[in-house]
């Protein structure tokens, strides 16, 4: 069988190493990225911070009862998406084929480049340069599957890296709690724990038919995820994954209220997509289409973000900006682009508790009863139907 060659590539702790490169004196401190709200959580912390037991995702008020003298820090995504750009770059540079997982996570599909000692050569080359022109930390690990590869670079942290050679794959999983799996979680484990399955390499042993009868259909996908089996794709960066809307109306018009109401609307609904698929966006791109059918469109670059306020208030610059030739309008269209797997986490970011408390209710809400159960009081429909 040929053998398929995927390096990952994981930024260590990256929103906290990025605030300690900026700032040379939280060097060797612990640093927590979050909001200070009561219903905070951890969105990142230092290699310091994780000696007290502190993880991601914690909430932050039991990271300082663990840490009391942990510095917390408000995120800052503009900083944060600017050197996820210049790893993206670095790579886009020097990969044939690449996926870009999450702000700080990368896939390379190396599959035929002289066997896998020169791509191991190269993997090591690569991570050096983006340490080199970024001064950030990262891991990475070669294998012959985007899964192995990514356990292999959580083992190798922080700061290393690993090669998890052909045919080896089930020997390196064995010995790992099954809790290293990608998509095991708590409960899962819990459950395989209450069967005496603790490593790996007995959850491979496991009959695959006894696995489905306990755990439904991912019995079968954690079998062969222990068996270190997996045959998902590199998704190449070039096929940038986008979502968009645009609406017609049914009469053009020049009314400028009227239209930005539109477009709030549309902003709205597309940014609670972005969120219901947990991605974030990098990239707004807003088109209008006039009564004689020419078509003007502008995009520009944007901190990642699926937060409602700031995409409204980058789609209306630019319609703004658009918007020259004082004509009828017969469409808009909007589209967010350079998608990436990650959760908003509003903590992170200015907004008040009290914003960030309606956005969740109002999610809430259009999870229960529909897209357009609630809307802004201004996107309400007046005048002048809309075609969907
Ligand atoms: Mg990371």
């Amino acid at each position: 069988m040929f053998d398929r060659a995927v390096l990952h590539l994981d930024l260590d702790a990256f929103f906290a190493s990025v605030e300690q490169l900026r700032h040379p004196e939280l060097r060797g401190k612990p640093v927590l990225i979050g909001g200070k709200s009561s219903r905070a959580v951890v969105a990142s912390c230092s290699y310091e911070a994780r000696r007290f037991g502190i993880h991601s995702a914690m909430p932050m008020r039991t990271a300082l009862q663990r840490c009391p003298d942990a510095i917390v820090l408000r995120g800052d995504m503009e900083t944060y998406s600017k050197y996820s750009r210049i790893v993206t770059e670095i790579i886009e540079e020097e990969a044939p084929l690449f996926e870009k997982a999450s702000i700080d996570e990368f896939y390379v599909d190396l599959t035929g480049m002289d066997r896998f000692v020169g791509c191991w050569k190269w993997a090591v080359e690569l991570r050096r340069r983006i340490m080199k022109e970024t001064g950030l930390p990262l891991s990475q690990a070669l294998a012959v599957n985007k899964l192995v590869a990514k356990v292999g670079a959580g083992q190798a942290k922080p700061n290393g890296e690993r090669l998890i050679e052909a045919g080896t794959e089930r020997q390196f999983l064995a010995p790992l709690s099954v809790r290293k799996l990608p998509g095991v979680g708590r409960v899962t484990c819990e459950r395989l724990c209450l069967m005496g399955v603790r490593q790996v390499g007995t959850l491979a042993q496991m009959p695959p038919r006894l696995l489905e009868q306990r755990f439904g259909k991912h019995g079968k996908a954690l079998w062969r995820k222990a068996n270190g089996i997996d045959d998902t794709p590199v998704q190449p960066w070039h096929e940038r994954k986008s979502i968009s809307t645009e609406r017609t109306f049914h009469e053009d018009t020049t009314d400028m209220q009227w239209l930005r109401d539109r477009l709030t609307e549309m902003v709205t609904r597309l940014a609670w997509e972005l969120r219901k698929k947990q991605k974030l966006t990098a990239n707004i791109a807003v088109k209008i289409r006039y009564s004689d059918f020419q078509t003007f469109s502008r995009q520009r670059k944007i901190p990642y973000t699926a937060h409602d306020r700031t995409l409204i208030r980058h789609a209306h610059d630019l319609f703004e900006q658009l918007y020259q030739r004082r004509q009828l309008v017969r469409l808009i269209g909007l589209r967010f682009g350079d998608l990436v797997h990650g959760r908003y986490q509003p903590d992170l970011f200015d907004d008040t508790a009290e914003e960030v408390h309606l956005l969740e209710r109002m999610d809430h809400i259009r999870a229960r009863f529909g897209p357009d159960a609630i809307r802004l009081a201004s996107t309400l429909p007046r005048k002048k139907d809309v075609l969907p």
